[in-house]
């Protein structure tokens, strides 16, 4: 999987989302993030369609929502949302929260059909914590392959990353930019200018620093450059334990809404 890849949540705009999804496999990302709920899917397949890229260079994922996780509904909106895709299989298919109608024994069985029927090659999760992590685990044939968390440097996710690398699954982080909370963080800023670079690029080489995919939302070619361009920045071991110390276990997305800490 391809560890820096493009976001899409609240790209809505079917022709920017389309546009943002060409330029940025122009660029050189081959990974796209999508889901049933963000109401994009056939926007990010005009995209990958649009192209001057192979469909099969091309790590596409999309999430099963949280409504959609009975077993028939699993296998039916899966194909309506390849379908949506333009896509005869996606590369990771995740179940997007551990919630409404998800149950384990009900749901993963449906996932592993899925990859049977080779409509996606691999099974995520999303949103689980450790302990979801390993019933599901329990439960599919198929490996877990990654769980997409929210993760940045204030909200460091330090024992999930732990419990991935024990259990072998990779980490995606999501948000990873704080929905832009980090931009105004005095130490983000500070090293962000020792380097004359971005603070989307500085949080986004802390995670790659720590192993961490992460699927940056960027709508401009400008945003969707800069956040590239994070991959020649290295950031020193000081820097990183600053960074570090800036966690404050703080989640922008649903903070309500399922697991509130991992710590
Ligand atoms: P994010 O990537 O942390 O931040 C996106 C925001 O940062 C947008 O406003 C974007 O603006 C801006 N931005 C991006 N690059 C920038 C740059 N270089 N300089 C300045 N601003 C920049 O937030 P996110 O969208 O919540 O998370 C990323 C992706 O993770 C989502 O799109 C989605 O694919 C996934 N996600 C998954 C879940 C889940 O439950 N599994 C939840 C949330 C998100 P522009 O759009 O104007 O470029």
């Amino acid at each position: 999987m391809p560890t820096l890849g493009l976001g899409t949540w609240e790209n809505e705009d079917p022709a920017q989302c389309a546009e943002s999804v060409r330029t940025a496999l122009e660029m050189g990302y081959r990974h796209v993030d999508t889901a049933q709920i963000y109401g994009n899917e056939a926007a990010v397949g005009e995209g990958i369609d649009a192209a001057a890229v192979d469909r099969e260079d091309v790590f596409l994922a999309t999430k099963v929502w949280i409504s959609n996780l009975a077993p028939e509904d699993v296998v039916a909106t899966t194909k309506a949302s390849l379908e949506t895709l333009g896509v005869d299989t996606v590369d990771l298919l995740y179940v997007h929260w551990p919630a409404g109608a998800y149950d384990p024994e009900e749901t993963l069985p449906a996932f592993d059909e899925l990859v049977d029927r080779g409509l996606t090659e691999r099974v995520g999760v999303s949103n689980f914590e450790p302990h979801h992590v390993e019933r599901a685990m329990d439960v599919l044939d198929a490996p877990v392959f990654a769980n997409q968390v929210e993760t940045h440097p204030f909200c460091q996710q330090s024992a999930l990353r732990a419990h991935a690398a024990e259990h072998g699954y990779e980490l995606v982080a999501y948000s990873p930019l704080a929905r832009g909370s980090v931009f105004d963080d005095d130490v983000v800023r500070d090293v962000a200018a020792a380097h004359d670079a971005s603070p989307a690029q500085v949080s986004l080489a802390w995670l790659a620093e720590k192993g961490v995919t992460a699927i940056p939302k960027a709508t401009s070619e400008a945003h969707i450059r800069d956040n590239w361009e994070s991959r020649s920045l290295e950031l020193s071991a000081e820097e990183i334990a600053r960074i570090d110390a800036i966690e404050r276990h703080h989640r922008e997305v649903h903070p309500d809404f399922g697991p509130d800490a991992w710590e």
